[in-house]
């Protein structure tokens, strides 16, 4: 398995971040892509790809970061993705949901990032919340340069769904299914994934898997609880989980280029 969104510079894994790891590897989640969500976090998820075999890194601002970029971010971020460890850009995206940076300054920075990521044909590693029209929007004017990548986190609805589909990007599923609450909907519209087109990963230490049995004591999400949401996944769109697996697996060896 490949958790493709492990937000592993994370405090909350200070302490045992090398045991995370070892239990992810131990769960069979064996490749790691470690997210970026700015300048300083980019470089220390580098550093972690670095130092463990099939660890991978992705390098960018997240748009709860765009108020804080320097003037010279972009450049600092064209460095750190030279390294053959950075496998996409991003996170970049929008997020209105909070609005933790302006939309003004969200919206240049994803922008710069999209430029930044067709100029090294690398794929991106995007974020959406409640901002699809302006998000679409923004994309499409940087469509036909752009390397490929994915929706992460996809929680949208069925016609957003197919929009991103069409637009020719992977869809990120994490925990967020495994909610009977809040992810019902996203339950009842992950049929319409091509198997070709589907990633998995945790988002840890957010969106920990609600299926965990017995509960975990901590409410803090790990790699090693990605099998949690193959599981559900592979209900919800009616497949065998070994299949979902095994595509899921050759899809982000795919898309990152580590065949
Ligand atoms: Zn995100």
């Amino acid at each position: 398995m490949v958790d493709i969104g492990v937000n592993l510079t994370n405090s909350r894994f200070d302490k045992d971040r090398e045991d995370v790891i070892l239990r992810a590897r131990a769960a069979g989640v064996k490749e790691l892509l470690i997210t970026g969500t700015n300048v300083l976090e980019s470089r220390q998820a580098l550093a972690l790809a670095q130092q463990h075999q099939a660890l991978y890194s992705t390098a960018g601002v997240h748009p709860h970061d765009a108020d804080g970029v320097s003037d010279d971010y972009l450049e600092q971020l064209k460095q750190i993705c030279l390294d053959e460890n950075v496998s996409a850009v991003g996170e970049c995206g929008l997020d209105f949901n909070r609005n933790f940076s302006t939309p003004e300054n969200q919206q240049r920075v994803f922008q710069e990032q999209l430029v930044l990521a067709s100029e090294l044909q690398k794929p991106v590693f995007l974020h959406q919340r409640d901002a699809f029209p302006t998000w679409k929007g923004i994309i499409d004017e940087h469509l036909a340069k752009l390397h490929g990548g994915v929706s992460h986190c996809f929680t949208g609805t069925l016609a957003e769904l197919k929009q991103v589909l069409d637009m020719g990007f992977y869809i990120g599923i994490t925990g967020w299914i495994c909610d009977p609450k809040r992810g019902q909907e996203l339950y009842d519209i992950v049929r319409y994934i091509p198997l070709d087109r589907l990633l998995i990963e945790t988002d840890a230490p957010y969106l920990t898997p609600k299926n965990i049995r017995p509960r975990p004591k901590s409410s803090r999400n790990e790699p090693s609880y990605l099998p949690f949401v193959a599981d559900t996944l592979a209900i919800a769109m009616g497949i065998d989980k070994k299949q979902l697996i095994t595509q899921t697996t050759n899809n982000a060896r795919q898309l990152f280029q580590w065949v």
